[in-house]
């Protein structure tokens, strides 16, 4: 869109790796040979959203696409411990819903203040401190510190409003707005200065208040997505309530009744949920009316279909206050805005098994490395049962264990890999 207001972006994010733990031997002098002090690796940096109240579109995550955490400090000799990566905090508006890119399933719906961490920094390695045994005093290797997650993500917004205004272009939906809250949409004799939706909050009286949105008007074809409207209706998709602005006046040559009849058909194409959210009818720009008889036939036939109906003047204010009354009173009675539960289920990653991983033997532990296996490790949940049984499966079917048998590996040898050391049973 032209204007700068942007609803949708595909970012990616990645978590800080974790720091590698160190390989480091205490020394001093006239002692001989000092014990192991590698320090650990620090922890990577953490991808976390929060939501901000001043933002009001994604049009930040336009031109800037990726967004990575700082990664953990590597660990250093006296056992001194890297420094923790710094988490990334990435501000987005209320309603953000947050999507896997690849499939679209719904990861979080960003409504509250809640931050919510998107992608965990990696576990930083230990260092060699950590390896020493009585048969084996002098470990010469230390734990690489574990990739941060990363994610291809879609953030969409759908924003939060109790109220949506639909109608017609110039029908007043952003003349009520400014009126009755203290937003201040554009306002114009022409059709769609309203360019991007605008929030405002109405107070009702002491202590009560809602949220309206005003969005662009919706035009005929707007749910085929022919004109502006179409990418506008989702803003609205999970108001409580929907008030309807018609222009009973004709004042611009139009049918009350015909333009009342698109809109709804035009709710109705879009979503069968919407076309059946309660609704209020207003009938706007009463000043200009000469006698009542369009009005008072519009909401017989308003009416007729069992929808409330008001009639009011934006412009002079005519009717206003009754209006947010009658909003108030029918918010009190319906259930809240709608939030969006997760639907992503994180899957187990598809991981290539064929690449030998590196065998390293010191005394009677055995070191194994490789960069599918820190991939396969970062992704695993060794507090899961299932999630272990799984790791199981993979390195048997790299044909791992097969080798380090043929390497001579005993029963009670120790296998290390990463941060995982293991006794060996056949
Ligand atoms: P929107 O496109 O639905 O947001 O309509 P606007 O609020 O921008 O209003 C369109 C035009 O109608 C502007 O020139 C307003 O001043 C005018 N207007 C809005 N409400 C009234 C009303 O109650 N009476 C009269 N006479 N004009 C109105
Ligand atoms: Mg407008």
């Amino acid at each position: 869109m032209a204007n700068g207001f942007i609803d949708k972006a595909r970012i990616t994010v990645k978590a800080g790796n974790g720091g590698n733990g160190a390989v480091s031997f205490h020394r001093e002098k006239y002692i001989a040979a000092g014990g192991p002090d590698g320090g650990d690796g620090g922890n990577g940096g953490s991808i976390i959203l929060q939501v901000d109240d001043h933002m009001s579109t994604l049009m930040d995550f336009r031109y800037k696409r990726k967004y990575t955490a700082t990664p953990g400090q590597d660990g250093m000799g006296g056992r001194k411990t890297g420094k923790d990566g710094e988490s990334l905090v990435i501000k987005v508006p209320r309603g953000t819903l947050v999507r896997d890119a690849e499939t679209g399933e719904i990861i979080k719906d960003m409504s509250d203040y809640e931050p919510f961490v998107l992608c965990k920094g990696g576990r930083g390695g230990w260092g060699n401190q950590h390896f020493a045994t009585p048969t084996r005093q002098v470990p010469r290797f230390a734990k690489a510190g574990l990739p941060g997650e990363s994610h291809d993500v879609i953030l969409e917004l759908k924003l939060l409003a109790d109220v949506g205004l639909v109608g017609f272009p110039n029908v007043g939906k952003s003349t009520l707005l400014s009126v009755v809250s203290k937003a201040h949409p554009k306002i114009a004799n022409y059709h769609f200065t309203t360019l991007y939706p605008n929030l405002g909050v109405v107070w009702v009286d002491d202590g009560v208040s809602f949220v309206m949105a005003d969005i662009p008007g919706i035009i005929e074809g707007a749910s085929e997505g022919a004109g502006l409207g179409h990418d506008f209706l989702r803003h609205i998709d999970r108001c409580r309530l929907l008030v309807h602005l018609v222009d009973v006046s004709g004042s611009e040559g139009r049918d009350p009744i015909e333009d009342f009849e698109a809109i709804n058909l035009e709710l109705k194409q879009y979503s069968a949920d919407l076309a059946t959210r309660p609704q209020i009818v207003v009938a706007n720009k009463t000043d200009l009316l000469a006698d009542d008889e369009q009005l008072e036939a519009f909401r017989a036939h308003v009416e007729a279909q069992g929808y409330q109906f008001m009639s009011m003047s934006a412009a002079t204010h005519q009717g206003t206050r009754e209006l947010v009354g009658r909003i108030g009173a029918m918010l009190s009675t319906l259930p809240p805005v709608t939030i969006y539960e997760p639907e992503y289920v994180p899957r187990p990653p598809q991981i290539d098994t064929s690449a030998p991983l590196e065998i390293h033997r010191e005394d009677d532990t055995w070191l194994v490395e490789g960069p599918w296996l820190e991939r396969l490790m970062a992704n695993i949940n060794f507090s899961d049962y299932e999630s272990r049984m799984y790791f199981d499966k993979m390195l048997r079917q790299s044909g791992l264990f097969d080798r380090l048998e043929d390497m001579g590996i005993q029963d009670g040898h120790i296998v290390s890999m990463y941060n995982l050391e293991f006794e060996y049973q056949r």
